[in-house]
């Protein structure tokens, strides 16, 4: 099957060059030069334009940052819907709403195109390993018949259900882990406000049940003093957004969502949405004016 791909990026980038190396025939389409050429190199094809890159696809895949950019390249008058043939199996593999994904299957299925929701987890070191999970919610058959092109990029693949159920496995995924990350900044805080070495700190609590990969993630950004994006603040800070949407369509009370998703405005009123999404630290540090991590190291 002929795949399109576009958004490059932290993920995409890496799931792309994936398909690619499995030998499928990919056209690829980013905003960056640099992102195409990264795939151009390894046998893909510049397709030039959304256009270009759907046009003649069998199966056209999309990871794109917000629901907004996913919506204009997928029903943009210059983007899939229009350029895509028909019988054409749309995936779009970013984080996204659940009801947007319908609002975009809908009008897909009028022109004969296939929509599946298929987010990811296991970040940019198993989108490079190809050891992701991807959870696809939609029909059964076109899932079936994309599972070559699913392997050559992940490990746990997965049919969640009907569409937009893998965007929801893929919100509260992300819910846990982002309340899960918050609570291990405000710990570590609390722990060195009241004099504890960060360092025997962290050996207690990753040994011990605190311990959690989003409390890692934290702990590791604290004592490397690295807050390098590889999923940043600004993306954590939609998905938590999707997550509140989604409750409010059902009515559920969230107590822990909306706070987590305070601390992180918080962390983007101080210029750090473009930073880790372990950046929600330095919430705490702020309030604190003192930093967790070994003294020296500042960042
Ligand atoms: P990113 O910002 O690194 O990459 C997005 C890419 O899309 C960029 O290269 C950008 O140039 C490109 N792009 C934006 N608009 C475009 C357009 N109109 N046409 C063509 N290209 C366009 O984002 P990312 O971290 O790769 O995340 C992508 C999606 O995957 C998001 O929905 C995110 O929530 C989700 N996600 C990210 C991670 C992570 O660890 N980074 C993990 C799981 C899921």
């Amino acid at each position: 099957m002929k795949v399109g791909f576009i958004g490059l990026g932290h993920m995409g980038g890496p799931m792309c060059r994936n398909i690619i190396k499995g030998g499928h025939e990919v056209v690829v389409h980013d905003l960056s030069e640099a992102a195409v050429q990264a795939c151009v190199e390894i046998g893909g094809v510049a397709g030039g334009s959304v256009a270009n890159t759907a046009a003649g696809a069998d199966v056209v895949m999309t990871s794109l940052p917000m629901p907004k950019d996913v919506e204009a390249v997928a029903l943009g008058p210059d983007g899939i819907i229009a350029n895509a043939k028909a019988g054409t199996i749309y995936i779009d593999l970013s984080t996204n709403s659940p009801s947007m994904m319908k609002k975009i299957a809908g009008e897909m299925a009028a022109k004969d195109i296939t929509t599946l929701d298929g987010p990811v987890s296991g970040g940019v070191v198993g989108a490079e390993k190809a050891t992701i999970a991807i959870m696809v919610g939609g029909d059964k058959s076109a899932f079936d018949s994309c599972m070559p092109i699913f392997e050559s990029f992940g490990k746990t693949i997965v049919h969640t259900g009907e569409l937009g159920s893998g965007c929801v496995a893929k919100l509260v995924n992300n819910m846990i882990a982002f309340v899960n990350m918050t609570a291990a900044a405000e710990g570590l805080m609390l722990g060195v406000a009241a004099g504890m070495d960060p360092v025997v700190l962290n050996e207690i609590v990753r040994n011990a049940s605190g311990n959690s990969m989003g409390y890692r993630g934290v702990a590791k950004s604290a004592l490397e003093r690295d807050f390098a994006p590889a999923f940043t603040v600004d993306l954590a800070y939609k998905d938590m957004r999707l997550a509140l949407e989604l409750a409010d369509e059902l009515d559920m009370p969230l107590f822990l969502g909306p706070q987590v998703h305070s601390v992180m405005r918080m962390a983007r009123s101080k210029d750090q949405g473009g930073e880790n999404v372990t950046a929600v630290l330095k919430v705490y540090e702020a309030a604190m004016g003192q930093q967790v991590g070994p003294a020296g190291k500042n960042s």
